[in-house]
């Protein structure tokens, strides 16, 4: 077992605070200039060194400053070494930037700060340390979801389960929860014995012992070994209980129950721990938070110093009492007061869009007014502007847009829309219907989803194409033709080879869009299946993405289109180290800053999401309720919070209301912007007849239009959960005036048809398939503007 002395070289970790003895610590005391800094209640906060100490605190009020702070007091004050101190944050972003801010503090690098990490991060260097007491050797892997399902998928089957009713992606879903409440196969409460078929318990069992005989962990064991570790193991905690002689933890509303056993269990030695936390930003409830371990933390840890700190020292005043007004309508908050010093500035803006890619036109165009500098604000940097969206499949509209116009722009926490690992495979599947001869594209896919065609498979493959000197998927034709393949992975190959040629030929055929086209490809391949199987959190988010790519072509006569579209936007798309504007997700916004803040396609459904609430009811729509409140909050100077009326989605308008959170929005600090195209005033908007303007001002929801005040009367009728089926679908895109006599059009019921009379907003119309109707107008779309 290593002795604290090892640590030193385990970590190779560099020492630039020389240790000090502790008689001569008030000497050497140098001045602390970065507590000038600082508020009063900031600097008890940083000055209470001995003992647990909470923050508790709303929004942009210092807390992630008072705890770099507090590290740098306890490196000048010669209470710890660099590597005695454990800090633990939520992302490896805000790791980084703890470090350099600590840096910046302390005017010297900071590099030997081993324990400043992610739970994840700072697990696996212990658990290397002491695999032998979870039965694993300390160079274990750590299995990827991937290999975590194949396994459990092995396991079901030895147990004769259907895996089509039970799917092995329920399992890891109910072991990861399991694991996130710290719970080992043996302390799983008889409560739960129903889980999964009533077999869960057995097969997490199962599948423990069989991780270890691979010597290997997934992400949930990095935590839960390590709880286990220290229970198990008094003489290897109290060693680590006297080495970390402070302990910091930001966000802290966040953590789960492993995290906050693992925490408690290192901080009952020296009990100097350091929380801070904001029961308002507790978002992750859905991957087992419990934000009720920051509301227990006095009763944990008795005597404890609660700071609260009041002042906000990031936003306005209006963007501030525009979150609390947001924030107030949940229960069973500790409630706070904020403030602010920051007087004036502007309101929070809303504006709402007739459809969301003029919403993606109009904060495009709105970056480059603001970055020139408008209405008298100053210039802003690209730097200083984000957009926060609720769902990564909303990155698209705008990541397209920005493309065009060549705004430059980066996407936070993940890879950008075209990179995207469901969207890359997809593009596969239409990049190999096109182009028979792309290797690559048929590489990627050949299994994915899985056919049973492993290594030797494919290099099998591999060698008959280039044998004959063919693409692979002719050298799989050869290959099956040979008989050089069998069996379950021959049968499925075949299948799809079949399939490519199937689909090659569909191509450009009348009476199937590219759209169908791309849908069927998607759905024959098991490729949507694939993901619809899989329980894993990121699956809804990969298959919303999926819709929005087959949304994407809708702007395109065909694949072919697409396809060379995103290769001459991607291509484009030069890296450069200038300004750009940062996109990413509400979760992955938290803790950090901008200027200006751009919320759009909040609306009801959208956000709060409409899965939150089918799934967690009223709990659901709080947590929604909380990001809206972050959100808000990450914005200093201008925040804007847009929505539009209606969404294409698979081809159909969707009308959209207003989110429920706007209605929330305190009336006196929003400023309602008129939206593009109102008056005649450019964007595409402006080509329409002044009716249809109208109509649009209307659906458009401006707080004063009689649309507006529908809107919120239909809203605060509004249940909790709503389904989306329940809304009707608007499709008035073309208004009454634009029809014409013997025009082709389309009914969402009864199909395509022609014109006959006009007679108000009544249509006669021949259809080709329902014969002679009469119909109202607002049901009709001219057919050149349907997309399929
Ligand atoms: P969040 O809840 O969003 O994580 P937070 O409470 O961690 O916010 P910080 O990010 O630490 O807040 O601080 C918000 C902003 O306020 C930062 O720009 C920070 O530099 C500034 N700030 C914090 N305390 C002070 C202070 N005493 N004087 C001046 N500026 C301050
Ligand atoms: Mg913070």
């Amino acid at each position: 077992m290593s002795s604290p002395d090892e640590f030193d070289a385990f970590d190779n970790a560099a020492d630039p605070a020389p240790r000090v003895p502790l008689s001569q610590r008030a000497v050497a005391a140098r001045p602390a200039p970065y507590l000038d800094d600082l508020n009063a209640a900031q600097r008890e906060a940083v000055e209470t060194l001995d003992g647990p100490v909470l923050m508790l605190a709303g929004a942009g009020t210092g807390k992630t400053k008072a705890l770099t702070s507090r590290i740098a007091h306890l490196l000048t004050q010669g209470r710890a070494r660099p590597n005695e101190i454990l800090s633990v944050t939520f992302t490896n972003k805000a790791a980084r930037e703890m470090k350099d801010r600590v840096s910046r503090l302390l005017g010297q690098s900071v590099e030997g700060m081993p324990w400043l990490g992610t739970f994840h991060a700072i697990c696996v260097k212990l658990l290397r340390r002491h695999a032998e007491l979870a039965g694993l050797k300390s160079n274990f892997t750590i299995l990827d979801t991937d290999d975590q399902l194949r396994l459990l998928k092995q396991l079901v089957q030895a147990e004769g389960i259907d895996d089509k009713r039970w799917p092995a992606r329920q399992l890891a879903n109910v072991i990861d929860g399991w694991k996130n409440r710290a719970l080992t196969p043996e302390k799983v409460p008889t409560g739960d014995a129903e889980a999964y078929n009533g077999k869960g318990v057995k097969l997490y069992a199962a599948y423990q012992q069989r991780l270890r005989e691979l010597n290997a962990c997934d992400f949930g064991d990095l935590l839960l070994h390590m709880v286990t570790i220290f229970q198990a193991h008094p003489d290897v905690l109290a060693q680590y209980q006297r080495w970390f002689k402070y302990i910091l933890v930001d966000e802290y509303q966040d953590t789960n129950v492993a995290q906050y056993l693992w925490l408690r269990l290192l901080a009952g030695g020296h009990k100097n721990i350091c929380c801070v936390g904001d029961d308002d930003q507790s978002i992750y409830g859905w991957r087992g938070a419990e934000v009720g371990n920051i509301l227990r933390f006095e009763k944990d840890f008795p005597g404890a110093h609660v700071v609260r700190l009041e002042q906000n020292y990031r936003s306005t005043a209006h963007i501030l009492a525009a979150a609390s007004g947001v924030i107030k309508g949940n229960e069973g908050r500790l409630g706070k007061t904020l403030w602010t010093a920051a007087e004036g500035g502007e309101k929070v803006r809303l504006i709402g869009h007739w459809d969301g890619e003029e919403e993606a036109r109009w904060i495009g165009e709105e970056v480059e007014a603001m970055q020139r500098g408008t209405r008298g604000l100053q210039p802003y940097s690209l730097d200083d502007m984000a957009i926060l969206v609720r769902a990564s499949h909303q990155m698209r509209a705008f990541e397209d847009r920005f493309l065009t116009i060549g705004l430059p722009y980066r996407v936070i926490g993940g890879p950008r829309f075209y990179e995207r690992l469901e969207i890359r495979d997809a593009m596969a599947y239409f990049r190999l219907v096109i182009s028979p001869a792309d290797d690559l594209a048929f590489e990627r896919i050949v299994n994915t989803p899985k056919r049973g065609l492993g290594d030797k498979a494919q290099q099998k493959i591999q060698v008959a194409a280039r044998s004959n000197g063919v693409p692979l998927v002719e050298g799989a034709r050869i290959l099956l033709e040979q008989k050089g393949l069998t069996g379950k992975g021959a049968a499925q190959l075949q299948l799809l080879v079949d399939n490519l040629q199937r689909w090659g030929r569909m191509v450009g055929e009348a009476g199937i869009s590219h759209i169908e086209l791309a849908e069927q490809i998607l759905d024959e391949s098991g490729y949507t299946e694939m993901w619809q199987n899989d329980k894993t959190p990121e699956a809804p988010g990969r298959l919303e993405n999926l819709k929005e790519l087959v949304k994407a072509l809708e702007s395109f006569e065909n694949l072919e289109g697409f396809l060379e579209h995103v290769a001459l936007i991607m291509d484009n798309e030069q890296e450069t180290d200038g300004a750009k504007v940062s996109i990413m997700t509400l979760h992955g916004a938290k803790g950090l800053e901008f200027p200006a803040v751009f919320l759009p396609g909040w609306e009801d459904g959208l956000f709060p999401s409409q899965r939150s609430m089918d799934e967690s009811g009223l709990k659901g729509l709080e947590e929604e309720r909380r990001l809206a409140y972050v959100g808000i909050t990450r914005a200093e100077e201008v925040c804007t919070i847009s929505f539009a009326g209606n969404r294409r989605v698979f081809g159909q308008w969707q009308s959209a209301l207003p989110s429920r959170f706007i209605d929330e929005l305190p009336e006196e600090h929003v400023e309602v912007l008129t939206p593009p195209g109102l008056y005649g005033g450019g964007f595409g908007a402006a080509a329409q007849p002044a009716s249809t303007l109208h109509d649009r001002a209307a659906e458009a929801n401006v707080y004063n239009s009689p649309g507006w005040k529908r809107m919120q009367s239909r809203a605060s009728e509004r249940p909790i959960s709503q389904p989306r089926e329940t809304r009707s679908p608007v499709i008035d895109l073309t208004a009454t005036s634009s029809h014409t006599v013997g025009e082709r059009v389309f009914h969402q019921k009864f199909g395509y048809g022609a014109i006959l009379s006009i007679e108000g907003d009544k249509l006669e119309i021949e259809f080709e398939k329902a014969g002679i109707k009469k119909v109202v107008a607002k049901f009709v779309m001219a057919a050149d503007d349907i997309p399929f």
